[in-house]
């Protein structure tokens, strides 16, 4: 490893009385700070010349993997590319330079765009209203389960204390349903990857507060009951919510309002197009189907009759879950990215993500297990290599495609099978980046058998190879001065 250009520290470039910066003269009078205030030892701070620091910081930064190096075929996260428009947009100083306590007069460009981002979302998802306050995917889900549990009790209906939740689910979804104070009630899925009818069905009461789904759900596979799966849920009093984090391959399709359920969140960040990773930015939406739009957070952007828009607080509305109006720089990205395409190409956007992921998983499938029979919709899941003889794991796979300067997909995760290896291309890849990474897993798989220990030695090419995971997290080495 080339720890001049990788591995190393500013702190191991400092040399002793170097400088990289000159401060301006001081015109004040010299003032002495008194003893108590004063540092009994000098700060240890670096010593590097300016041209250290940035070939230092550009070298690193260079490490970096990321949609605009490579590909990211990373299940379930949604890295997809993301046009610079929507960045240049976002950084536009008319918008960037915006206060939001500036009076409702100055802003009204902003709010027609806030307005007109919630009426696009509620066309494309089916449902009567959005509101873009929440921040993220989970913070959607929360929000939403709050607007049901304002619903339930609006009626009084007191005895709905429990969120039915699949076992395929987002790890977010029975975890938002917990904040929310609701008991989980898990339903198990079908060999096919597909919800239990069934068992959803035995567990429907007058304790059950709302039915999450995700649909696609994330093995990748279009939930084919939904309508007879909504219908129990509503004939038992509860609510339908749908999570939407992973919106492609539904978008120009259909809706989720359509299909019968009441609340939905949207991730802004995976499906409409900004660039996140490492928790952020995002902006997690939600919307309402009529007669749910009064428990909506406040505030709302409005439309007044004159045509002008303002921003209001209802009484019956949740309350705020967030400050001002939400993360307005994800939101513009969202709807440049949504005019940009406009309708016609957005209804592209579904086909083009399920063409991609069905692509792949045909060329690879005589290698690679693959658990679930049927075309999949943006994601698909394999369960490993084919040949298990070779002891070639899925985290070999991963690691080995870094040398080949691909992002691994995601791994082990939907806990399903032993050796979930989650697959998702996106809508924006062409041909031949897929096929470039159609051949590379093809290479990878015969290397396991003609090589194996090549592949479980992998990754060969990046600055680290084996970071020991374990010993990383149980006694990390957060300084310096605790690796000398
Ligand atoms: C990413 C994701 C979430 C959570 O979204 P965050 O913005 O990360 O909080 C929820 N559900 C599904 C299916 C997701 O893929």
């Amino acid at each position: 490893m080339n720890r001049e250009l990788y591995g190393s520290l500013i702190f191991e470039h400092s040399c002793k009385g170097r400088r990289g910066f000159s401060l301006p003269r001081n015109p004040y009078k010299h003032v002495e700070l008194p003893e108590k205030l004063r540092r009994s030892q000098p700060l240890d701070l670096p010593e590097v010349d300016e041209p250290t620091v940035v070939r230092h910081y550009t070298n690193s930064s260079n490490n970096n993997f990321g949609v605009d190096t490579g590909f990211y075929p990373l299940g379930s996260c949604t890295m997809k590319y993301n046009p610079k428009i929507n960045d240049e947009m976002a950084a536009d100083p008319v918008i960037s330079r915006l206060h939001p306590l500036q009076p409702v007069s100055t802003t009204q460009g902003a709010l027609e765009i806030y307005y007109t981002l919630q009426q696009a979302l509620s066309e494309i998802g089916g449902m009567a209203e959005f509101t873009l306050n929440p921040f993220a995917g989970a913070h959607g889900e929360l929000t939403g389960l709050m607007t049901i549990h304002a619903y339930h009790d609006s009626r009084s209906d007191w005895a709905r204390t429990k969120v039915i939740v699949p076992d395929s689910a987002h790890g977010t979804n029975p975890a938002s349903a917990a904040v929310c104070g609701y008991k989980i009630v898990e339903v198990k899925s079908l060999p096919d990857g597909t919800v239990d009818v069934d068992d959803l069905k035995s567990k429907l009461g007058p304790d059950i507060a709302a039915v999450m789904m995700t649909n696609p759900n994330t093995v990748g596979m279009f939930e084919k009951h939904i309508p007879e799966i909504a219908e129990a849920v509503h004939a038992c009093g509860a609510l339908m919510y749908y999570d939407g984090a992973n919106l492609n391959p539904m978008l120009g399709v259909c809706r989720p309002g359509d299909m019968g359920f009441d609340v939905m969140h949207i991730n802004l960040h995976k499906t409409f197009s900004t660039p996140h990773g490492g928790g952020g930015p995002g902006s997690g939406p939600i919307g309402v189907r009529k007669g749910l739009e009064q428990f909506l957070p406040n505030p709302r952007v409005v439309k007044l009759a004159d045509g002008t828009f303002d921003v209001v607080c209802e009484d019956s509305a949740l309350g705020r879950v967030s400050q001002w109006l939400g993360n307005f720089a994800v939101e513009i990205r969202a709807l440049s990215y949504i005019m940009s395409l406009g309708s016609e190409n957005l209804m592209m956007v579904g086909k083009l993500a399920t063409l991609n992921a069905n692509y792949i998983m045909q060329a690879l499938r005589d290698l690679y297990l693959l658990p679930i029979e049927g075309p999949c919709k943006h994601e698909f899941v394999f369960d490993g290599l084919k040949d298990k003889s070779t002891g070639v794991t899925t985290l070999n796979v991963a690691k080995r495609l870094l040398d080949f300067g691909f992002h691994a997909p995601t791994i082990y995760f939907p806990l399903l099978f032993h050796e979930s290896l989650m697959i998702e291309p996106t809508e924006t890849e062409t041909r031949e980046t897929l096929d470039r990474f159609i051949a590379v897993m093809r290479q990878i798989a015969g290397e396991a058998a003609s090589d194996p220990e090549l592949v479980k030695s992998a990754p060969h090419l990046t600055p680290i190879s084996h970071p020991d995971d374990t010993e990383a997290a149980l006694h990390p080495l957060p300084t310096y001065r605790s690796l000398l």
